[in-house]
């Protein structure tokens, strides 16, 4: 008898993707191409590199300074102060720490289906009930379904916007109308991990709206900065809201490499961000052309990855793992009830070819 938490016989493990170490071992390769996890491959930049190097003086020393400085600039960043910023050890801690800020057992929590998978598992841990709301045909979510599963006891809804593992958002003036209609009642979470991929123009801007609704946004250093191995990732809210989540979180739970590679990150890497930004972009299309002309169905992404429908109805699972033989990882979508979809993180332009060589190659044999 272990005598764990109730809850945690409700949850399933999180799977994160292959690593190339253990793919490379397995099938005795030369080379492995990882487009399964959503990094940027081209991350960390020049000024964040830098900085990690000058951290390594310092941290024999708990990172109080560096904790203040990183906040301050991103406070600055987005026109806050810094009362409205915390910090967590990725996106997924912050996730995990909000969860237990806001959820009490009995509580109803509204997540979409298909999304990222984090959400019900934190949610379900702390005892709360979790409905999940299915998007729409063109895998926006569908807000007046949000609107009808609410009900007394719900207390929170979590968004991700770009949604994982679809790429899809909805337009800005949809997602603050959602926000103004249900903001004075329930908790609204928007998981921005992705959102500095979206399309100028189609970003929706949510911050004004931290002090008059029950609004929570979580971000992280990991994609768009490149930053997944620092892990920094961060909460904006109502003062009061962040004062508590400092009271319940681990004081010094971002280490200080991270703390400098994410504040160069912000203060002077903009511009490099930008332009592989644009690279990725480009990419992207080129890649969702490509896959088209293979028989794929692809969704319109605003995200650094593709969700795509196989062609004939191959399966996900399969095709996935026959991929991973030949070194190219990508990730499959039975877990989110997708058998025939796979969902591809936008890799450098070599590795996007070397997976369209291998899926021409799958293909010829299977279709
Ligand atoms: N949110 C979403 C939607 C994600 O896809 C991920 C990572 N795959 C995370 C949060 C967690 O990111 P991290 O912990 O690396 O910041």
């Amino acid at each position: 008898e272990l005598n764990l938490r109730r809850q945690v016989d409700d949850c399933q493990p999180y799977i994160a993707g292959e690593t190339e170490a253990a793919v490379l071992k397995k099938y005795n390769l030369k080379s492995v191409v990882k487009l399964g996890s959503n990094e940027n491959p081209y991350g960390p930049y020049t000024n964040a590199r830098a900085a990690m190097k000058e951290s390594l003086k310092y941290v024999n020393r708990y990172p109080e300074d560096d904790y203040v400085n990183l906040i301050a600039a991103i406070a600055t960043q987005n026109g806050l102060t810094s009362k409205n910023v915390a910090l967590g050890g990725g996106a997924g801690n912050v996730i995990e720490t909000t969860s237990r800020l806001f959820l009490d057992e009995g509580d109803e929590v509204l997540i979409a289906k298909p999304t990222y998978r984090l959400y019900r598992e934190v949610s379900l841990l702390m005892g709360a009930k979790v409905k999940a709301v299915p998007v729409k045909a063109d895998f926006t979510y569908d807000f007046a379904a949000f609107k009808a599963a609410i009900t007394p006891k719900t207390k929170m809804i979590w968004l991700c916007n770009p949604n994982n593992p679809t790429g899809a958002i909805n337009a800005p003036q949809e997602i603050e109308r959602f926000i103004d209609e249900v903001g004075d009642k329930v908790w609204v979470v928007v998981d921005e991990a992705y959102a500095d991929f979206i399309q100028a123009g189609q970003r929706a801007h949510l911050t004004e709206k931290l002090d008059q609704k029950k609004l929570v946004i979580i971000r992280t250093f990991s994609k768009y900065y490149g930053l997944a191995g620092a892990r920094v990732g961060y909460i904006l809210a109502r003062s009061k809201v962040i004062s508590a989540y400092d009271t319940i979180t681990e004081p010094f739970c971002v280490n200080r490499v991270g703390l400098f590679a994410a504040r160069a990150s912000l203060l002077l890497d903009q511009e490099e961000a930008g332009e592989i930004k644009q690279k990725l972009l480009k990419e992207k299309k080129q890649l969702s052309d490509k896959l088209i002309q293979l028989g794929f169905e692809v969704t319109s992404s605003q995200s650094n990855f593709i969700f795509a429908k196989l062609p004939n109805n191959l399966s996900s699972s399969e095709t996935c793992a026959e991929l991973m033989s030949h070194g190219v990882i990508i990730r499959e979508c039975d877990a989110w009830g997708y058998p025939h979809h796979v969902r591809i993180t936008v890799g450098k332009e070599t590795e996007n070819a070397r997976l369209i060589t291998e899926l021409k190659k799958l293909l010829r044999v299977k279709v």
